[in-house]
């Protein structure tokens, strides 16, 4: 053996993953990645992705689990939370008590939400209050095409449900900014300051209602076309859940098409490829499950959230619908047993900022799917810090069915930080690990992802789901 070749031995060096998939691949990788913009396009609020996620699972085969008394190998159920948060199972062939295959993303995304009382008129223009929602840039959603989506329910008690900015016949909405000639003041402030979130409102409407005896005419021809069209009236905002997005769909982005372009990757891009590792896993040994959980971007508290007992509650009554009992003892065993993959995205090194990343251990687009063994800040502050022998059994699956896979860490040490819900699943006692897709311009309203590593996550879940 040469010292080259020996040299080439001893050190890791991560791969592109383009470079490593065949023809083949690449062809499920286009269809895939085909398939998952339309599920971003038809999925912008957490309530849309989980009818999207509903209709999926329902035609394959899976049932709700309220409808069933027990359940045997081969079953597939789901349980649905408050229309928000949905958990899967297809039960394995292998004994409950030996603990199951968990996969856990989250499908709300940054967003602005309107206020409870947002409608009013300025200046002859109506428009509409909002509070964001996660962490954004604010500048990033001035002058873009906005879509209203959400929930309303009218004094009646009918739920009318909100899509307006989607189809290409729909008006968009917008804030709009200062013109840079009159921005001098604007210009000089700190970027965090330069848009004020008190002026994040939205522009619904600019034509005065012909009338003598009411003063707010713009406001009045809003209310007007929205009780024509919705039956609403201004009282019923006060109940509402409306969510102000990007109006643009996902796209091919780069004349190779090697990156898709959309909102909300973070973190239905996981949410989606873990759909697709559950659906596709054959015959598991170990009970599979998915859950889709709500309110990550705002620390998942709530009762949607990954704190909920919702999860504890379902695997609880999976158990008992399995073994006809769920004691202290029997649930702990399960817990002690079960591991989870905790799929949300990555930082990818951006190329135009490379100096808050340190590349060694920056994860990178194109690289395939990332395992961030801790996140957190300030010394991983707030990280549940996966374990050595975990981090070990979950590379040997990986490498052994062909993923290709690298590390990353979240920025250089100081530079920021984060969390997922990986600590709170490591609280229940479970084995966790954050593995997803690396993501450039994360929590933009338009974020980028390598389709190599979209197709490597979808493919880590399912050989997570077939052979741990
Ligand atoms: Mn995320
Ligand atoms: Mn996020």
């Amino acid at each position: 053996m040469t010292d080259k070749e020996l040299f080439n031995e001893l050190t890791y060096k991560r791969k592109n993953a383009y470079e490593c998939m065949t023809d083949n691949e690449k062809q499920e990788m286009h269809e895939l990645c085909d398939e998952y913009r339309v599920f971003l396009d038809e999925g912008k609020t957490e309530r849309e992705c989980l009818d999207k996620a509903l209709l999926m699972a329902q035609s394959r085969g899976f049932k709700d689990i309220n409808s069933i008394d027990s359940l045997k190998t081969g079953d597939k159920v789901y349980k649905v939370n408050r229309n928000k948060n949905i958990l899967l199972a297809v039960i394995g062939s292998d004994d409950i008590s030996k603990g199951f295959n968990l996969v856990g993303a989250h499908i709300d995304s940054p967003r602005l939400d309107l206020k409870q009382n947002p409608l009013y008129e300025s200046n002859d223009m109506a428009l509409l209050k909002t509070h964001y929602y996660g962490g954004i840039k604010k500048y990033q959603w001035t002058t873009i095409p906005l879509a209203i989506h959400g929930v309303i329910f009218t004094k009646n008690g009918e739920k009318v449900t909100l899509n307006i900015g989607e189809k290409e016949s729909d008006p968009v909405f917008c804030i709009t900014d200062l013109l840079p000639h009159l921005a001098k003041d604007q210009m000089a402030k700190k970027m965090t300051d330069g848009i004020e979130g008190e002026n994040l409102n939205v522009l619904i409407g600019g034509m005065p209602a012909d009338t003598k005896e009411v003063k707010e005419k713009v406001k009045f021809t809003i209310l007007k076309l929205l009780n024509e069209r919705y039956g609403i009236t201004e009282r019923d905002f006060l109940s509402a859940e409306i969510e102000i997005v990007p109006a643009f769909k996902a796209r091919n982005v780069g004349l190779d098409e090697s990156f898709i372009g959309a909102y909300g990757q973070d973190d239905r891009v996981c949410a989606y490829t873990t759909l697709k590792g559950i659906f596709d896993a054959k015959n598991p040994k170990k009970t599979a499950m998915a859950i889709l959980v709500d309110k990550e971007e705002i620390g998942s508290a709530g009762n949607t959230g990954m704190l909920s007992a919702f999860f504890e509650m379902t695997v609880a009554e999976i158990i008992e619908k399995l073994t006809g009992k769920c004691g202290i003892t029997d649930y702990n065993t399960v817990i002690a047993n079960s591991a989870c993959l905790s799929s949300d995205v990555g930082a990818a090194v951006d190329p135009n900022y490379e100096s808050v990343s340190e590349k060694m251990n920056a994860a990178f687009a194109g690289y395939g799917m990332v395992l961030v063994k801790y996140t957190g800040a300030r010394g991983k502050s707030g990280s549940s810090d996966a374990n050595a022998e975990f981090v070990y059994e979950i590379g040997k699956i990986l490498d052994d069915n062909g993923v290709i896979w690298q590390t990353g860490e979240l920025g250089k040490v100081d530079q920021g930080g984060g969390g997922t819900i990986a600590q709170y699943v490591a609280n229940l006692n479970i084995d966790v690990i954050d593995c997803g897709v690396p993501v450039l311009s994360m929590h933009a309203p338009f974020e980028v992802t390598a389709k190599s590593d979209i197709y490597m996550a979808y493919r880590s879940y399912l050989a997570f789901y077939e052979n741990r």
